[in-house]
């Protein structure tokens, strides 16, 4: 007797990166910034009060809600504040999709957490294949009968990204759906389809302060839409847990936000780094998709995928390497520091001669 639900033993949870500890790597494998958030967020991290810390946190999060809105050009009505992207794209499959209905439609390849988190809540699913160059097949997701639609721009774990106005003619094309865009990726894309939460009302964008603020370590995320889908994730949060901001967050976040300039740098130098990386691996013989994020999918056909996170792995760096038909013969690379990417590269040479 082990008194787990049937869900419990059935469900298969999402597996998240390595976070080892034997020894020190170069890590490149689960996406984070190489570069330290902004002395702004450090300011505000060394000097928030620890008295503060015996009282609950602002349960909606409204001063960084407000921070985000004036970031963002939009109203506080507008911004939802979850524990991470990720909790706040759980909330969004109970705040608008139907056990008993036609279901949430994605891409075979993308962030696998979608899945992951259709089963937990009971949630019919349409998955529909990538085409052969790693781009979403827009036209074939239309043409799905579903609720709504999940959709990683940049998509993980390809890079791949889909530009504004591609969207907006998607988003246009099915009133009726809600299209739930995860922008974990996108100021490193700069193609943020927040603009279009003002002029569609089944359009939600979802962010974070894990990527481009390198915020991973303080887990907060937010989504931006019409204050009706935001007074829905605000439903679901309070049926859930009334505080998934803690209070350091809250004001760390804040002050990161409120530091677009120093982030600016930063996502211009992983961005400078990304595109020498690509062009580097290429000249290896890999096949590399256009990455419009902080990271490649990259493969090479005869020498697996399996074999390059091994090879790497033994001489000290950790890439995301995953067991699957379409993923096989890739590895997915974050990108690093100029120094940690040269390193890289050199380890990978070792492998291949
Ligand atoms: C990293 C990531 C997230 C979530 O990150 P949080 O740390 O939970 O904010 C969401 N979507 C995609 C595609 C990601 O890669």
């Amino acid at each position: 007797m082990d008194f787990l639900s049937k869900k419990a033993r059935a469900i298969a949870p999402y597996t998240a990166g390595e976070q080892l500890r034997d020894r020190t790597y170069i890590k490149l494998n689960t996406n984070e910034n190489p570069y330290p958030p902004s002395p702004a967020a450090a300011q505000a991290l060394r000097t928030f009060p620890a008295q503060e810390l015996r009282r609950y946190p602002r349960p909606d999060a409204d001063d960084l809600r407000a921070a985000i809105a004036l970031a963002e050009g939009v109203s506080p009505e507008n911004v939802f504040c979850g524990n991470g992207s990720d909790e706040v794209l759980a909330l969004s499959f109970p705040a608008f999709f139907d056990g008993e209905g036609a279901g949430a439609c994605f891409a075979d390849l993308t962030y696998s957490f979608y899945e992951v988190f259709a089963a937990f809540f009971g949630i019919p699913k349409k998955i529909v294949p990538l085409k052969a160059d790693f781009t979403m097949d827009l036209a074939a997701m239309r043409a799905q009968d579903c609720q709504g639609y999940y959709i990683a721009n940049p998509n993980a774990p390809t890079g791949v990204g889909i530009g504004r106005a591609q969207m907006e003619e998607f988003v246009a094309s099915v009133p009726e759906k809600i299209v739930i865009l995860d922008e974990a990726y996108m100021d490193f894309f700069g193609e943020s389809c927040v603009p279009l939460t003002k002029k569609y009302a089944n359009v939600l964008v979802v962010r974070t302060f894990s990527k481009s603020y390198s915020l991973a370590g303080m887990r907060c995320g937010y989504a931006v839409g019409s204050a009706a889908l935001i007074a829905g994730l605000l439903r679901m949060k309070d049926c859930f847990n009334s505080y998934p901001v803690d209070a350091v967050a809250q004001a760390v976040c804040r002050a990161a936000i409120g530091d677009r300039p120093y982030y600016e740098g930063v996502i211009a130098r992983v961005k400078a780094e990304r595109e020498r990386l690509q062009a580097a691996l290429r000249g290896m013989g890999f096949t590399v998709p256009e990455s419009r994020a902080n990271f490649l999918f990259a493969g090479r056909g005869a020498v697996g995928g399996r074999q390059v996170y091994e090879g790497l792995k033994a001489q000290g760096v950790l890439v995301r390497h995953w067991d699957g038909p379409l993923l096989n013969d890739f590895v997915r690379i974050t990108v690093g520091t100029p120094e940690e990417n040269t390193i890289l590269l050199e380890k990978l040479q070792n492998i291949l001669s």
